[in-house]
Protein backbone atom coordinates (compact mmCIF):
# COMPACT_ATOMS: atom_id res chain seq x y z
CA UNK A 1 0.00 0.00 0.00
CA UNK A 2 1.90 3.17 -1.15
CA UNK A 3 1.31 6.28 -2.72
CA UNK A 4 0.10 5.00 -5.69
CA UNK A 5 -2.79 3.39 -4.69
CA UNK A 6 -4.21 6.23 -2.77
CA UNK A 7 -4.01 8.70 -5.68
CA UNK A 8 -5.86 6.51 -8.07
CA UNK A 9 -8.61 6.36 -5.16
CA UNK A 10 -9.19 9.87 -5.33
CA UNK A 11 -9.00 9.97 -8.93
CA UNK A 12 -11.89 7.36 -9.50
CA UNK A 13 -13.49 9.59 -6.03
CA UNK A 14 -13.00 12.52 -8.37
CA UNK A 15 -15.14 10.99 -11.95
CA UNK A 16 -17.65 9.76 -9.77
CA UNK A 17 -18.57 13.02 -8.03
CA UNK A 18 -21.71 13.76 -9.06
CA UNK A 19 -21.87 17.25 -10.66
CA UNK A 20 -24.97 20.30 -11.57
CA UNK A 21 -26.79 20.45 -14.62
CA UNK A 22 -25.23 23.95 -15.14
CA UNK A 23 -21.97 23.65 -13.93
CA UNK A 24 -19.62 24.32 -16.75
CA UNK A 25 -18.30 20.99 -18.59
CA UNK A 26 -14.80 19.15 -17.23
CA UNK A 27 -12.40 19.02 -20.05
CA UNK A 28 -13.36 15.24 -20.19
CA UNK A 29 -16.60 16.61 -21.08
CA UNK A 30 -15.77 18.58 -23.42
CA UNK A 31 -15.59 16.84 -26.64
CA UNK A 32 -18.90 14.85 -26.12
CA UNK A 33 -20.49 18.24 -25.47
CA UNK A 34 -18.86 19.79 -28.90
CA UNK A 35 -19.94 16.49 -30.61
CA UNK A 36 -23.61 17.41 -30.13
CA UNK A 37 -23.07 21.05 -31.39
CA UNK A 38 -21.18 19.93 -34.32
CA UNK A 39 -24.20 17.38 -35.15
CA UNK A 40 -26.86 20.14 -34.73
CA UNK A 41 -24.56 22.20 -37.18
CA UNK A 42 -23.90 19.58 -39.18
CA UNK A 43 -28.31 18.83 -39.55
CA UNK A 44 -28.68 23.22 -40.15
CA UNK A 45 -25.76 22.97 -43.05
CA UNK A 46 -27.94 19.72 -44.52
CA UNK A 47 -31.31 21.46 -44.72
CA UNK A 48 -29.90 24.84 -46.35
CA UNK A 49 -28.16 23.07 -48.54
CA UNK A 50 -31.12 21.47 -50.47
CA UNK A 51 -31.73 23.88 -53.07
CA UNK A 52 -28.08 24.97 -54.09
CA UNK A 53 -27.50 20.96 -54.20
CA UNK A 54 -30.79 20.22 -56.51
CA UNK A 55 -29.59 23.53 -58.46
CA UNK A 56 -26.35 21.68 -58.89
CA UNK A 57 -27.47 18.77 -59.40
CA UNK A 58 -29.78 19.86 -62.02
CA UNK A 59 -27.34 21.82 -64.00
CA UNK A 60 -24.98 18.52 -64.33
CA UNK A 61 -28.05 16.82 -65.54
CA UNK A 62 -31.97 17.53 -65.56
CA UNK A 63 -32.39 13.88 -64.85
CA UNK A 64 -30.33 14.32 -61.59
CA UNK A 65 -32.46 16.49 -59.94
CA UNK A 66 -35.16 13.97 -58.34
CA UNK A 67 -32.16 11.31 -57.30
CA UNK A 68 -30.58 14.16 -55.89
CA UNK A 69 -33.26 14.91 -53.71
CA UNK A 70 -33.42 11.68 -52.71
CA UNK A 71 -30.10 11.76 -51.56
CA UNK A 72 -30.12 14.73 -49.78
CA UNK A 73 -33.04 13.04 -47.85
CA UNK A 74 -31.16 10.01 -47.13
CA UNK A 75 -28.10 12.47 -45.83
CA UNK A 76 -30.57 14.12 -43.12
CA UNK A 77 -32.51 11.21 -42.21
CA UNK A 78 -28.97 9.95 -41.15
CA UNK A 79 -27.67 13.25 -39.79
CA UNK A 80 -30.85 13.27 -37.81
CA UNK A 81 -30.45 10.08 -36.19
CA UNK A 82 -26.48 10.24 -35.35
CA UNK A 83 -27.75 13.87 -33.64
CA UNK A 84 -30.70 11.95 -31.70
CA UNK A 85 -28.45 9.22 -30.66
CA UNK A 86 -25.66 11.68 -28.76
CA UNK A 87 -24.67 10.79 -25.21
CA UNK A 88 -24.80 12.90 -22.50
CA UNK A 89 -20.96 13.25 -21.47
CA UNK A 90 -22.05 13.92 -17.84
CA UNK A 91 -24.53 10.92 -16.92
CA UNK A 92 -23.71 8.89 -20.08
CA UNK A 93 -27.66 8.16 -20.92
CA UNK A 94 -29.32 9.38 -24.43
CA UNK A 95 -29.57 13.38 -24.00
CA UNK A 96 -33.06 13.03 -26.61
CA UNK A 97 -34.66 9.75 -26.03
CA UNK A 98 -35.91 8.35 -22.31
CA UNK A 99 -37.73 4.89 -22.49
CA UNK A 100 -40.14 5.43 -25.53
CA UNK A 101 -40.63 9.10 -25.45
CA UNK A 102 -37.91 11.12 -27.47
CA UNK A 103 -37.50 14.87 -27.24
CA UNK A 104 -36.20 15.98 -30.54
CA UNK A 105 -35.46 19.73 -29.37
CA UNK A 106 -34.59 19.41 -25.87
CA UNK A 107 -31.94 21.89 -24.87
CA UNK A 108 -31.29 19.77 -22.23
CA UNK A 109 -30.32 16.01 -21.56
CA UNK A 110 -33.66 14.10 -19.98
CA UNK A 111 -31.94 12.27 -17.70
CA UNK A 112 -29.77 14.38 -15.81
CA UNK A 113 -31.26 17.88 -16.94
CA UNK A 114 -27.70 18.97 -17.63
CA UNK A 115 -27.01 21.91 -20.77
CA UNK A 116 -26.34 20.30 -23.69
CA UNK A 117 -25.04 23.65 -25.93
CA UNK A 118 -22.36 25.46 -24.03
CA UNK A 119 -21.18 28.62 -25.54
CA UNK A 120 -17.69 28.26 -26.68
CA UNK A 121 -15.66 30.15 -24.08
CA UNK A 122 -16.74 26.42 -21.71
CA UNK A 123 -15.11 24.28 -24.53
CA UNK A 124 -11.92 25.74 -25.05
CA UNK A 125 -10.85 23.02 -22.22
ZN1 LIG B 1 -27.40 13.64 -18.79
Amino acid sequence: MGDGSLTSLNLRNFSKERRGPDEPPLIGEVEGFRDIKRGLVRIGILFLSFFPWRFLAGLVSPSLSYPAGLVWLLAVFIAVNLFLASRCPRCCESCFRKGLSRDTFAVRCVHCGTKLYWPNKDLSG
